[in-house]
Formats: structure tokens, sequence, C-alpha cells
């Protein structure tokens, strides 16, 4: 019998899964998926008055699957996404060319599609 190799909890903050070492396999996966995220930066008030206006003048989704659809049918927008996905910090965060109105739904689902990968 080969010596067996002690166990060691994952070295993640707050994950308890035991490992024999490094990182347990969940925590490695998702180290390799997290990629720099500036579009979580960056959310401050100018931006939340730009964008406020944007809505005003943009009041319904603009997602690629409402823009098929009758406004009508469209959801209201509430939020407005950054097309190049970068955010206020980003080169053209406050270039409105570079906006698109959405709800709040379809806003995380293209978040989701771009950290996630699709
Ligand atoms: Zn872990
Ligand atoms: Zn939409």
């Amino acid at each position: 019998m080969p010596a067996r190799k002690a166990m060691q909890v994952c070295p993640t903050p707050g994950c308890p899964t035991l490992t024999p070492a490094g990182r347990c396999p969940t925590c490695q996966a998702k180290a390799r998926a997290a990629r720099p995220q500036p579009n979580t930066r960056g959310y401050n008030t100018a931006w939340r008055k730009a964008s406020a206006a944007y809505l005003q003048t943009h009041p319904y989704c603009e997602c690629e699957t409402c823009a098929q659809l009758p406004q009508l049918q469209r959801d209201l927008a509430t939020e407005v996404d950054h097309i190049d996905g970068l955010g206020p910090l980003g080169p053209r965060g406050f270039d409105p060319t570079n906006w698109q109105a959405m709800s709040k739904r379809h806003h995380s689902r293209k978040t989701a599609a771009e950290t996630w990968g699709t």
C-alpha cells in the first residue's frame, strides 16, 4: 500500500473541500474562468446620471433579441449596457454610440454570456 497522502483543506477562503494539494478542482476551474472584469467598476454617480439620461430617450430594451420584436413586445429598459463590454472605465465608457438600453433580465443574460463564454 502506498502511503496515503494527507488531505488538506482547499486554500481558497471559505471553501471547505479537502484536496491532496493546492486548490480543489472546483476552485481551479473557477480560477481559470475568472477574467479581469473592468465592467464591475466605474459605475459611479457620473455613470448613473449619464445612463439615466440615456434611458429617458431609450425606454425599451435594445438587446439583440428585443431588436427583432415590435416595440410593444420589448422589455422596458432599466439599465444601460456597454456594447464593447468594457463598462464606464473603457475607452468608450461615456460614448452613447457604445451604449444600448437593456432590461435587467436581458442585461444579466448578456453579462453571464460574457463572463462564462458562449
Ligand atoms: Zn476549493
Ligand atoms: Zn431585450
